[in-house]
């Protein structure tokens, strides 16, 4: 497996050369443009000449010229970066189609996977194949080799309707405006320690050495257990959301302001804990949410703390306590993170009541609340 990763990786990176410093030439020589097709017919000689490349399966290394030419589609069409070099021991990765291989259950644990020219593996099951089975990505992870299948589902997502805004606190990592916390899990933060003083170690550590490398790949698989820990959660928390309201409403990020108010409001002083937060993977929840929810809808976050859900009174008093919201103008008194949420979830129903301008967002918002039948709250205008 490893070798197949590698194999892939110095076909995506040779490949990725060709065109970045050698596409003038080849073009000159051959009257071709270099793309999926044309670079195939390249790895068939590449493949002919090298007998480490040939002892490996062909299919992964097409599929990386496929996905470096749909990187560069991207990166032409202003979607993403110029594609990058993979690099070794962090991109160790290779997928097949899903045809190609074949998936057996062998009990409520365990489960085995044939690979061409590799034979059966067992994994560890973590849930159901549903649907047709598509592609199967192999990756080498700080916690061992991993395996994901992608399947296609056929028919309708079914779409519950209603709307739902959702806070992202400090506090809570999650705060729904029904009233809906969802709070990180306590193990990220014990694990936080243990990354804390894993890292300890590698500094007492000669640089070089062995043992220095050893507690350097510790906090890496750490590191990585975090990951699919917060992965996990993400994932439930996501899937519950979508499956209760149709319409999804969260302010449009600002990271770099998130763990400045956290720093005002005392409740993390330290750099770690700032970092903690930002760990809580908002760009995930928010791409996890943007494929799962029938509709994602980004509102503009300018004093959704300060902003009285029940009058629209505007007032930095109004916050009586990192916890506590009583308004100043009518009284309406709340959980925070509650009157924040129910905010934002307003400003997603009734455009250019706080939203400021009339862009592209504006206009999407007042398409959601047509298509909601339009629950306006007191207090609203057009945009
Ligand atoms: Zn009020």
């Amino acid at each position: 497996m490893a070798q197949a990763a590698g194999v892939c990786r110095l076909v995506w990176n040779l490949a990725l050369e060709q065109r970045r410093d050698h596409w003038r030439r080849y073009q000159a020589r051959t009257g071709n443009n270099l793309n999926h097709t044309t670079q195939c017919r390249e790895l068939t000689l590449l493949r002919a000449e090298f007998d480490f490349i040939r002892a490996v399966h062909v299919t992964p290394q097409q599929r990386a010229l496929k996905a470096l030419d749909e990187a560069f589609r991207r990166a032409w069409a202003g979607l993403g970066g110029y594609p990058q070099p993979k690099r070794k021991g962090l991109n160790e990765a290779f997928s097949h189609h899903g045809r190609e291989i074949a998936v057996e259950k062998i009990n409520a644990r365990w489960g085995r996977v044939r690979i061409p020219k590799i034979g059966w593996v067992r994994f560890r099951r973590s849930r159901d194949i549903e649907g047709s089975l598509r592609e199967a990505t192999f990756s080498l992870t700080p916690l061992g080799w991993q395996v994901s299948f992608g399947c296609l589902l056929e028919g309708e997502r079914p779409d519950p309707g209603g709307a739902v805004g959702i806070d992202r606190g400090v506090a809570v990592a999650l705060m729904l405006s029904d009233g809906t916390s969802y709070a990180v899990p306590e193990s990220l933060a014990a694990v936080e320690r243990k990354v804390a003083s894993a890292q300890r170690v590698v500094s007492r550590r000669k640089r070089g050495s062995n043992r220095r490398r050893k507690a350097i790949q510790r906090v890496a698989r750490l590191r990585a257990k975090q990951a699919r820990i917060r992965k996990h959660w993400a994932h439930r928390a996501t899937t519950e959301i979508a499956s209760r309201y149709g319409t999804v409403i969260v302010e449009r990020l600002r990271t770099k302001d998130m763990t400045k108010r956290a720093r005002l409001a005392g409740v993390a002083q330290k750099r770690g804990l700032n970092r903690a937060i930002l760990n809580v993977g908002w760009h995930q929840i928010e791409t996890m949410l943007a494929y799962k929810a029938a509709r994602l809808v980004k509102v503009n976050p300018a004093y959704s703390s300060q902003t009285c859900a029940s009058c629209g009174t505007v007032d930095r008093r109004s916050r009586e306590s990192q916890a506590v919201f009583a308004c100043v103008a009518c009284g309406h008194r709340d959980n925070a993170d509650r009157n924040a949420a129910v905010v934002i979830l307003n400003r997603g129903n009734t455009p250019g009541v706080e939203v400021a301008g009339c862009g592209a967002d504006e206009a999407r918002t007042v398409q959601v609340a047509k298509s909601l039948g339009n629950p306006t709250p007191s207090g609203g205008g057009r945009c």
